[in-house]
């Protein structure tokens, strides 16, 4: 995990944190801020959990591959482990409790997790290890044959039985597995530990009920179930009296929310109910699906400035034949037709998107009809990917593979094409102003970096000491491919 902010049992005991605690230059107290970051039980709630001296003994370290899905479920986790009285770590070598969160959605990725527990081969001595996530799910208990001295598999649909698995290994158990699917219930904890001090993520939509022939997202996440929307809310609520000023939404087709409770309400409502709550500044939301994306949701984000201007539509294939083959449900057209409801907002909106290259009986002219695709609709941010045949997904049987040396091409290529375009947009930027959400500080270049709205980010200057965490207004005066160069306007 990336620097993980450790609210720790100290921390959990404390309860709230005082907002308004400033240290000597007027900062937001970072002790604040790493507070902040947790959502807290009640404190009878507290005591309980925090009363065994067994537990509390114990410590865990967390490591986190793929999305930002991922990244959440790890704060959730944490939390779930924070609560049972376990303490973070920095280094798997001191922990007692060593869990990988892990993705599969790339061969790659599931091999770097196999990696990490060969590490574990002769030293797992007196430690459990667990595999959490996407490859738990896919491997399930084959883990256990392949890397014996792990002991706990879980995947993400079944999260919420995750205490009972741990209290099962601290009370002897030697393998422990959680790997239901058909679970119609989300994954929400008492305690949640928040990494982001800036950005606060919150599920709304897990698992999947497309089928898209390349992925194992519906395979491993399990089917769609949207969260309710009064807890969604009082998520919310919570988060904004913490301190958070910007949430994001998250779900792999989070557009796609239907509330489940008698409210009933719709993706665009929750994101109007959401962007309402009192200190809330910026709403987020990823990953939109093409096929569930509406006018609404570009009318709503006209209307209302706390819904930041930036949406990630992932097309995948620029050509429609492609697009059939891999289950997308839209052709090129009705992408572009969605895209210029995007373009044609009073805002304007920032668009990202997700590339596929070299999906099986992918031509040179469906590849060209992707850089075609990627001039008409200008956006500021791909993500481009070799096609990699997973377990489970109708595309590994298809014929026509393209060579692994073709799709490194066709990669190449692709993102050469997408950088001389976001070269031209950014250079339009220069003279243009943007307030950032200040998140990091580069000390040796002596500049501050945030995110706009449209979640670009801006490196600027200023002669001001404490930014972090504040809205700063900048002047653009130089810009790159991904990022902006600017001033503090003061
Ligand atoms: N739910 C999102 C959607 O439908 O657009 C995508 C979620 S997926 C976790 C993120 C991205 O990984 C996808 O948009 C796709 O571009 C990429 N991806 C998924 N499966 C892949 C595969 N087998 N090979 C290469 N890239 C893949
Ligand atoms: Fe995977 Fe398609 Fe579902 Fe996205 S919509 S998670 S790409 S199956």
């Amino acid at each position: 995990m990336t620097k993980p902010f450790d609210i720790g049992v100290e921390a959990l005991r404390q309860g709230l944190p005082d907002k308004n605690r400033r240290d000597a230059d007027g900062a937001k107290a970072p002790d604040d801020r790493v507070r902040a970051m947790s959502e807290l039980p009640s404190a009878s709630l507290r005591a309980r959990k925090l009363r065994s001296p067994e537990a509390a003994a114990k410590s865990f370290y967390l490591e986190t591959f793929g999305c930002q899905m991922n990244d959440h479920d790890s704060e959730k986790v944490s939390g779930v482990l924070l609560g049972r009285g376990y303490r973070a770590v920095e280094t798997p070598a001191d922990a007692d409790l060593v869990l990988y969160n892990t993705c599969s959605i790339r061969e790659k990725a599931a091999q770097k997790v196999f990696a990490r527990l060969g590490d574990w081969k002769t030293t797992s001595q007196g430690k459990i290890i667990g595999v959490l996530g996407c490859v738990a799910q896919q491997e399930g208990e084959e883990i256990f044959e392949r890397a014996p001295w792990v002991s706990l598999v879980c995947g993400s649909a079944s999260y919420r039985r995750l205490p009972d698995l741990i209290a099962e290994l601290e009370t002897g158990g030697r393998r422990v597995t959680g790997l239901d699917l058909d679970t119609d219930e989300t994954f929400e904890t008492e305690i949640t530990r928040r990494d982001n001090p800036f950005r606060a993520y919150l599920t709304i939509i897990e698992g999947c009920d497309y089928s898209c022939a390349y992925c194992v997202v519906p395979h491993t996440r399990g089917p769609e179930r949207s969260r309710r929307s009064d807890s969604v809310l009082s998520e919310v609520r919570r988060l904004a009296d913490a301190g958070y000023t910007e949430i994001q939404l998250l779900g792999q087709t989070v557009n796609s929310y239907r509330d489940p409770s008698p409210r009933g309400m719709h993706f665009v409502d929750l994101l109007e109910a959401v962007a309402a709550v009192a200190g809330i500044r910026r709403v987020r939301f990823t990953t939109s699906h093409p096929n569930d994306f509406t006018r609404e949701i570009v009318r709503a984000i006209d209307a209302t400035p706390a819904l930041c201007d930036h949406i990630h539509l992932p097309v995948q294939s620029g050509s429609t034949p492609i697009l059939r083959a891999m289950r997308r449900t839209y052709t090129r057209e009705e992408y572009l037709e969605k895209v210029s409801w995007i373009r044609a907002a009073r805002r304007p909106i920032s668009l990202t998107t997700d590339v596929i290259v070299g999906f099986p009986g992918e031509s040179e002219a469906d590849f060209d009809e992707t850089l075609s695709l990627l001039d008409a609709i200008q956006c500021d941010g791909v993500f481009s990917f070799k096609y990699s045949p997973r377990p489970n997904t109708l595309a590994r049987e298809m014929p026509d593979a393209i060579s692994e040396e073709e799709k490194g091409r066709r990669l190449a290529v692709l993102q050469e094409h997408q950088r001389q375009i976001q070269i031209a947009r950014n250079q339009t930027l220069v003279g243009t102003e943007f307030e950032v959400l200040v998140d990091a500080r580069h000390a040796a270049r002596d500049q501050w970096a945030g995110r706009s709205t449209s979640n670009r980010t801006v490196n600027f200057t200023s002669r001001h000491q404490s930014l972090l965490g504040e809205y700063v207004q900048t002047r653009v005066t130089r810009a790159g491919p991904n990022s902006l160069v600017g001033e503090h306007v003061v």
